[in-house]
């Protein structure tokens, strides 16, 4: 039988001509004609007040990390079960990240357990929208408005997810999305920055820029451009902004069809959630199909379930050795409060594929070899 991978990169569009196009307009470095296209489609479609394009996520969790001016030792609070860049662009300012644990339903950040983790030293809170699924913003953003604390969104799963009504990364001081191949848009590596505050535009222009003020330059700004700050090189080539930009051409259309995916997952196993068999994700208008994942009983029960869908060449993966237990988390990270959910869960969770090509009887015979195992 045909295997069905995890993920499949994809193309939609125009991709390849709208590269060939990048390569004769003669600007294949940064911040060219793509580039920005690609800024202005996220800030008409988001509705949000500034967006950068960078490399990829973890550069625009750097370019955070910077812009929230973090001194050695100041701490950072996120939760544990996430992707390492969500605490590594911290702990890089020498911050340290403070790990709480998330909610039984969407395995986000508990909103409920933040205020204890509050100290002195804690600058900011970088809640992960975790597959697609909004974290409980009103809360998050009241918390930091009463302790002044900066708040960056992780969207890299939640590009067109919403939390009422509102863009997920629109929300917070920053929010960083991510275009790797594994995400809904993709553009190979590729990610972006969204700046929420005005105060922060500028600032955020010159450490992309590698700490100069170059962008200023070319606007006619400043009459020369110099070192002005620290930064590095955050922006894409234009071939990335090219391909990039051609599938937010059909950023709507590859979102449905991955939320019809999802559909498609619940129903086909619905059967075994009401016999108790496992727990499916909660899945609301709001979010963007981003992943389909089941939360089985035992790490036992994940084990004989992966090998029973490898020998009929079906690819699930699991993720995420919390942060807090990995060598890096303990050294420059800690924990406040209990881990329970996050050490418990994450044994448990079994993502399922999920990709832009497959089809109901993709979906149908993966659920029928979940049903075979059951
Ligand atoms: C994918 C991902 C990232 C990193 O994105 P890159 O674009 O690969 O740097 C960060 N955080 C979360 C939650 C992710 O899923």
């Amino acid at each position: 039988m045909k295997p069905i991978p995890f993920n499949k990169p994809f193309i939609i569009g125009r991709e390849l001509s709208l590269i060939a196009d990048a390569v004769s307009r003669g600007h294949l470095s940064g911040d060219g004609h793509y580039t920005r296209l690609c800024n202005r489609w996220f800030e008409e479609k988001l509705h949000c007040r500034k967006a950068l394009l960078t490399h990829s996520c973890t550069a625009a969790l750097e370019m955070s990390a910077i812009l929230c001016d973090l001194q050695p030792g100041d701490e950072v609070i996120l939760p544990s079960y996430t992707f390492v860049s969500t605490a590594n662009a911290f702990a890089l300012r020498g911050a340290v990240p403070v790990f709480v644990d998330i909610r039984p339903d969407t395995l986000n950040i508990d909103e409920k357990l933040i205020e204890a983790a509050i100290t002195p030293k804690t600058r900011a809170i970088v809640p992960v929208h975790y597959a697609g699924v909004p974290c409980e913003m009103d809360t998050i953003m009241d918390i930091a408005k009463r302790h002044k604390l900066l708040v960056v969104e992780d969207a890299a799963q939640a590009l067109l997810s919403t939390y009422k009504g509102k863009a997920l990364g629109t929300i917070g001081h920053f929010g960083c999305l991510s275009f790797h191949e594994t995400k809904n848009i993709i553009s190979g590596e590729g990610g972006a920055l969204l700046i929420n505050d005005e105060h922060f535009f500028e600032r955020a222009e010159v450490i992309r820029e590698k700490g100069t003020n170059r962008s200023q330059f070319f606007r006619g700004e400043v009459d020369k451009y110099t070192w002005v700050d620290i930064g590095s090189s955050y922006l894409p080539s234009e071939l990335v902004s090219a391909f990039l930009y051609a599938q937010l051409e059909h950023a709507d259309e590859i979102t449905a069809q991955r939320c019809r995916i999802c559909s498609a997952y619940a129903e086909q196993l619905a059967p075994l959630e009401q016999a108790g068999k496992l727990r499916l994700p909660r899945f609301d208008a709001d979010s963007n199909g981003h992943m389909y994942y089941m939360l089985l009983d035992s790490l036992a029960t994940r084990t004989a379930l992966i090998a029973h869908l490898k020998a009929q060449g079906i690819n699930p993966v699991f993720h995420y050795v919390p942060l807090h237990s990995s060598p890096a988390g303990r050294k420059y990270g800690r924990v406040s409060g209990s881990m329970q959910v996050t050490d418990e869960l994450n044994e448990r969770l079994l993502r399922l594929p999920l990709h832009y090509e497959m089809d109901d009887a993709d979906v149908a015979r993966i659920s029928a070899a979940i049903r075979d195992f059951f």
